[in-house]
């Protein structure tokens, strides 16, 4: 390359002086100078060394740099960087009949997109053109995106900023046994209160209205909460009570994730329209899109989809998720995602719980996992301070978790091995220790 690379110190500097970053005060930051990865690892700019459990904004689900992923953009690169949306091109071909073929027969076209939170712009788009409807549901504790729709799905608090006026969005509380809203006490009162409260929802906000409910099957960034057994099918049911298009958001639960392809996939339904980006090429090229059933996609036969994008299907991003999803099927991904859930994360998750009081929580499916928190078990206060801290001692230590709120995110790749969740777990016993 004829462009000189930079030291740490200057891509640090110039980071500081020229690059605005997302959702800050800009005026405090301090970025870490990454160099490269591999696998679960990453390296900072002084060579230290990493166990990478954020999976970045957790999207990195077969891991950093797989090489038949790498080399397989690289391929595409020198065949074909770039063609325009209203071509053909033979990985997007391929890519789309790919994630078809993970799903029921009645999904079976693909909208490709640049990331999550424009999968749900058009999610939002085609069910509204095809209920000839405008109001939406979404749950309080959800994020959807950052675009003017999407922020505006999102329940959780990075909403706030930008509700500045009507949304035609009506929020609603899913269940959530450990904070329950609905003073339940076992998993089947929290499902038939949540279910009972969202059915009362539609009702009083007028039932003929809504042309979709979004929902994370598992939440993600709003706290890692799977739903209890037959609450995604109660609310399936519901939508087709009341003629309102179910939009599954599989942004961050899909491609591995919870150890299943998708994380509506361990309960009993098929959704109408499914938005998916980051674990389908791990984020290696940019790439999201919207599954279509046949009913939805058929009601754009003979007229026009009112929408479109300069980059849809982006031959490098599709070149990447082709290879991903060959490889997770080849070298059994999502099967390890499973196993490390039940037999390795979740178990030492638990046992972290019970060791050291400030955790009140520990849930989580796959690789998909939240310890909370709280100043005192019986209050459940929650403990703000303690997370940040917690990650900062564990990244001394070489481990990379989220802190977000009074959570961690335990949120290795699919691709983890059971040797790297022990180092990881007893990087987190330690970090947790210091905080008494
Ligand atoms: N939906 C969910 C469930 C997400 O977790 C995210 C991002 O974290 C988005 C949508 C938005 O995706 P993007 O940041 O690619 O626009």
């Amino acid at each position: 390359m004829s462009t000189p690379k930079l030291s740490t110190q200057e891509t640090y500097d110039l980071d500081r002086a020229h690059v605005f970053h997302s959702w800050s005060a800009q005026g405090s930051l301090d970025p870490m100078v990454v160099t490269r990865a591999q696998g679960t690892r990453l390296w900072d700019g002084d060579d230290n060394e990493y166990l990478d459990f954020t999976g970045q904004l957790v999207f990195t689900n077969i891991g950093h740099q797989h090489p038949r992923v790498v080399e397989a953009i690289q391929e595409q690169a020198a065949t074909l960087c770039t063609i325009g949306p209203s071509n053909a091109n033979d990985r997007r071909s391929q890519l789309a009949s790919m994630i078809s073929d993970l799903l029921p027969d009645n999904l079976n076209k693909v909208f490709f997109t640049n990331g999550g939170t424009e999968a749900n712009e058009h999610a939002v788009r085609m069910a509204r053109e095809f209920t000839g409807r405008r109001k939406l549901l979404s749950a309080y504790r959800s994020y959807h995106g950052a675009t003017a729709q999407s922020i505006h799905l999102t329940g959780e608090q990075r909403r706030f900023a930008n509700d500045k006026g009507a949304s035609e969005v009506v929020h609603f509380f899913g269940p959530f046994l450990y904070r329950s809203e609905f003073f339940a006490e076992s998993p089947e009162q929290e499902r038939e209160r949540a279910l009972a409260h969202l059915e009362r929802t539609i009702q009083m906000e007028s039932p003929d209205a809504f042309a979709a409910l979004v929902l994370e099957p598992v939440i993600g960034s709003a706290g890692i909460i799977p739903p209890p057994a037959g609450y995604l099918e109660g609310v399936r049911e519901i939508c087709d009570r009341y003629g309102i298009v179910f939009i599954a958001d599989e942004v961050m639960a899909g491609f591995g994730r919870t150890g299943k392809w998708f994380g509506h996939q361990h309960a009993d339904v098929v959704p109408d329209l499914i938005t998916f980006a980051k674990g389908v090429n791990s984020g290696y090229v940019p790439l999201g899109g919207v599954v279509i059933s046949d009913a939805i996609a058929g009601h754009f036969d003979e007229r026009a989809y009112p929408g479109g994008l300069t980059y849809s299907g982006h031959p490098l991003a599709c070149a990447a998720g082709v290879e991903t999803i060959t490889t997770m099927k080849d070298e059994g991904i999502v099967d390890n995602a499973r196993r490390i859930g039940e037999d390795v994360l979740g178990p030492g998750l638990a046992k972290l719980a019970e060791t050291h009081d400030i955790v009140g929580d520990a849930r989580g499916v796959g690789v998909f996992w939240a310890l909370e928190l709280v100043e005192d078990a019986e209050t459940k206060k929650p403990a703000t301070e303690a997370a940040a801290t917690v990650a900062a001692a564990a990244k001394r230590n070489g481990l990379l978790v989220i802190a977000a709120g009074n959570r961690l995110h335990i949120v290795p790749p699919c691709t983890v091995s059971d040797e790297e969740i022990s180092t990881a777990l007893s990087i987190l016993d330690e970090a947790l220790g210091s905080l008494s």
